[in-house]
């Protein structure tokens, strides 16, 4: 046992319980153990809690990475059982009970009574993860913030360019994935390139760009439905947005995108600005768990947990969120959340009763709906019975968003920048450094050596 942290956990007489990962999951746990006589220890490899769904507007240039990113610590300062550790968990023993935390360098061994993993999902590019190199996904900070970087910046290059196909090249964004961050990313540029960047700049007219969203299925946000899907498909038209259904990616550089449909025929486009939005694949920890206790890990890494969302044999291992696969349950934040309050619940609930072999409740979910904007006042929204499209689904979303923000300060500073960017047109965070563009290229050539 080394480090501090380890020492104190070791040292504890309380029931111990740790989380791994403070996304949603992770987050609304420790929230229902605030004030249980146990000791909680938050570990995450980040030191910010991320608000998801609000990152594509980080990237276009609308909110700050503060504003959906609040400090853990910040966040959890007054739950008095609560520590925080950053740290990337790298193995878990499932025998001993015991977890590594790679801090700062150094090797913690963190132990655990109960133990609740919430370490949600990353980007996944079908086997072909050579694509990232040109087009990011948008799963993280770093990962909005060098999009930010390429979409400005390819716009501070259209200005320096003299040759018009290759103006062009600059001008054309590619968005892969029809999903809710695909339209979401695809309405921004859009709304970016005709609205906010308007008398910009002297060479071009921004309002010239093309932005293009390709998915290899035939509807776009299909888990809203045929009609709101045929809303979103229309208002993207209405911006000027070019949809490419049916069109599977093969191959993404330097220069561009191919795709191909169902009857073979290709298609080829030159852009220098491409995004990744398409496929997720669960925390590499989904597949470690599995390994060690031999629960079934889907193609996806999923873990194929017990109905009380508990791992099989391991009564005290819970896995939440994006990990799990469980009755076609979603990768929706809702999910996350419900599941870190039921397995939280579960634990608490045995260490009051002094039973920690009690048995745990079968997890309901409740769906409480879909949303996905497409462009300022213009948003789908699927809650229970209610299927609206337009601008009162635009203010669904915005309340809907506005509740799940953590933190006071948070929210304030988004409705502050939402007017400029909205109401104005203005985009109140524009700023961007070639590190943020280059870091992650220079990053993995360094990890390759
Ligand atoms: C761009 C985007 C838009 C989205 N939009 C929506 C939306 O509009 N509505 C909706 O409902 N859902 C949306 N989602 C999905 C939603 O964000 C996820 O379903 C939700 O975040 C899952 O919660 P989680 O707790 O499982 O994981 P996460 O919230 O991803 O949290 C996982 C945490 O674990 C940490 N972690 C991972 N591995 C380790 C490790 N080895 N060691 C330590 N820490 C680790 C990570 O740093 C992270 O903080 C969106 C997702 C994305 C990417």
């Amino acid at each position: 046992m080394t480090g501090p942290t380890a020492a104190a956990n070791a040292g504890a007489t309380r029931h111990r319980v740790v989380i791994i990962g403070a996304g949603f999951g992770g987050l609304f746990a420790a929230r229902v153990l605030k004030n249980a006589p146990l000791s909680v220890t938050v570990i995450d490899r980040t030191n910010h809690h991320l608000f998801q769904p609000l990152l594509y507007q980080v990237a276009t240039g609308i909110l700050s990475e503060g504003d959906v990113a609040p400090p853990i610590r910040d966040v959890l300062r007054k739950y008095r059982n609560t520590e925080v550790l950053i740290g990337d968990v790298t193995t878990i023993d499932l025998e001993r009970r015991t977890l590594n935390v790679v801090n700062l360098g150094e090797d913690l061994e963190v132990e655990y009574d109960s133990l609740i993993v919430a370490a949600g999902a990353g980007q996944s590019y079908f086997g072909h993860s050579d694509f990232s190199r040109w087009a990011p996904g948008m799963k993280s900070i770093d990962d909005a913030l060098e999009i930010r970087g390429r979409i400005f910046g390819a716009f501070e290059m259209a200005e320096r360019e003299t040759d018009p196909a290759k103006r062009r090249e600059w001008l054309t964004f590619v968005i892969v994935g029809g999903g809710p961050t695909g339209v979401e990313m695809a309405g921004q540029i859009a709304e970016l390139s005709h609205r906010s960047l308007h008398r910009n700049f002297r060479h071009f007219d921004p309002a010239t760009a093309r932005v293009v969203l390709v998915d290899a299925g035939d509807a776009l946000i299909p888990a809203f439905g045929k009609r709101l899907s045929g809303k979103a498909l229309s208002g993207l038209h209405k911006l000027g947005v070019e949809v490419h259904l049916n069109s599977l990616v093969t191959n993404v550089d330097e220069n561009g995108i191919d795709a191909k449909a169902p009857d073979g025929s290709t298609m080829h486009i030159e852009a220098q600005t491409k995004i990744w939005a398409a496929g997720v694949e669960a925390s590499s920890l989904g597949k470690l768990l599995g390994d060690g206790s031999g629960a079934e890990v889907d193609r996806t890494g999923r873990v194929k947990v017990n109905p009380d969302l508990t791992l099989p044999g391991h009564p005290e291992v819970f896995l939440v969120g994006d990990m799990i696969n469980l009755n076609k349950l979603p990768g929706v934040a809702e999910v996350a959340m419900q599941g870190g309050m039921h397995a939280a619940r579960t634990i608490k609930h045995r260490v009051e009763t002094g039973n920690p072999n009690l048995p745990a409740k079968a997890f309901h979910y409740r769906n409480l709906g879909d949303l996905a904007t497409i462009s300022r006042f213009q948003a789908v929204a699927h809650i229970g019975p209610i299927k609206v499209a337009g601008f009162v689904g635009w203010l669904l979303w915005m309340f809907v968003h506005l509740t799940f923000l953590t933190g006071f300060k948070n929210r304030v500073a988004t409705v502050f920048n939402w007017f400029i960017a909205f109401v104005g047109r203005g985009r109140p965070q524009r700023t961007i450094t070639r590190q943020q563009v280059l870091a992650r290229s220079v990053l993995q050539q360094q990890d390759r050596q």
